[in-house]
């Protein structure tokens, strides 16, 4: 062998170490944003509880789970809020809301201290005031809307709330019909849902402050609690913080739910303090919170699809169901029909996989 091959088997030996390290780096960097983009609940949660710890819980009440998870930059406004972990939202049970965080309210600290409240031996007092009180002369009403995010969904909005955020007297609503939330689909009997309600912020065409939701949420989850805070701004004059936040599953553009916490400031949440996970469903009804699109019980009866039928006892079932996998092959019948047809010639719905 010459002293130039030599060289050359020596070049070609260090080069392909370099390709290896190349590579190896690479898979790093890829592996950290499989990390941090992946939906996979344990792997979210991880980093979720990794995330509020970084912004830390002034009231002390972050515990896991408890759907905290605000990112603060250093310049202090609150940018994206990141989407806790999906597995520990409350899942729907036929009540329009649940309870979350044990119902106590739980706050960004940027929330407070934009209303003046700062924190003393563990009790908020306003800026400026004797330990423990809450003086509506010294707190500062004000509302913020989170910038969407990079796939146009609402973020966050929340503020301290009385009556000088509220319409004033004899002012009408505005028309928002122009604003068309994420995931907004026609004829799908969508309503503009409103993170913070007019009545509370007088704001309209805010597209911030707009969801798409369903009646059953906007109107009878979200709006009882709504007017509730409402009577009670009127009734005390006192001030709320009040916040409203969608929940999106990784990239859908229909929230799964609005989470709503409210709590009064001047009698330090005597009066109204809850924290609940409003569902934005319509019972009966399959939901595509990707596009929007709503099937309702009697279209889905309609549809013909694949179904697994055991002919020998009777049961239909989804192609999916554990039950249907487990039928003899000489029983095994697949078809597609609309589940009318199918039960209109005496075919029985699994009572597992619900078809
Ligand atoms: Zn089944």
């Amino acid at each position: 062998m010459s002293n130039n091959n030599k060289r050359n088997n020596r070049n070609n030996g260090s080069r392909s170490q370099r390709r290896l390290a190349l590579a190896l780096l690479l898979l790093l960097i890829l592996g950290a944003f499989w990390f941090l983009e992946t939906d996979n609940p344990t792997i979210s949660s991880i980093r979720d509880s990794f995330l509020s710890e970084e912004s830390g819980g002034q009231n002390g009440s972050s515990e896991a789970g408890d759907a905290e998870a605000q990112e603060t930059q250093t310049d202090g406004t609150s940018q994206a809020v990141s989407s806790p972990d999906p597995a520990a939202l409350p899942e729907y049970n036929g009540s329009h809301y649940a309870k979350i965080n044990g119902n106590v309210p739980a706050f960004p600290d940027e929330v407070y201290a934009r209303a003046g409240l700062v924190s003393e031996n563990g009790k908020w007092k306003t800026e400026g005031s004797k330990s423990g009180r809450i003086d509506s002369s010294r707190l500062v009403p004000y509302e913020y809307y989170g910038e969407l995010d990079s796939l146009g969904r609402c973020t966050v909005a929340y503020g301290c709330l009385g009556e000088e955020t509220m319409p004033a007297e004899g002012v009408d609503r505005g028309d928002i019909s122009r604003i068309h939330p994420s995931g907004w689909a026609k004829g799908q009997n969508w309503e503009r849902c409103h993170l913070i309600a007019w009545a509370l912020s007088d704001e309209n065409a805010n597209e911030r402050n707009l969801v798409t939701g369903t009646h059953y949420m906007n109107h009878d989850g979200m709006r009882p609690l709504e007017e509730e805070v409402e009577h009670y701004i009127w009734n005390t004059g006192n001030h709320v913080l009040y916040m409203a936040r969608p929940f999106f599953s990784g990239k859908e553009l229909v929230p799964r739910g609005v989470q709503m916490t409210v709590w009064s400031c001047e009698d330090q949440g005597k009066g109204m303090s809850f924290n609940v996970y409003c569902f934005n469903v319509t019972p009966g009804a399959e939901i595509n919170y990707v596009n929007g699109v709503v099937t309702t019980a009697e279209q889905a009866e309609q549809e013909a699809r694949l179904y697994v039928v055991n002919t020998r006892s009777g049961v239909f079932h989804y192609p999916s169901c554990d039950g249907a996998k487990s039928i003899y092959k000489k029983n095994r019948m697949e078809v597609t029909a609309t589940r009318k047809e199918l039960t209109d010639q005496g075919y029985i719905p699994c009572g597992y996989c619900e078809p």
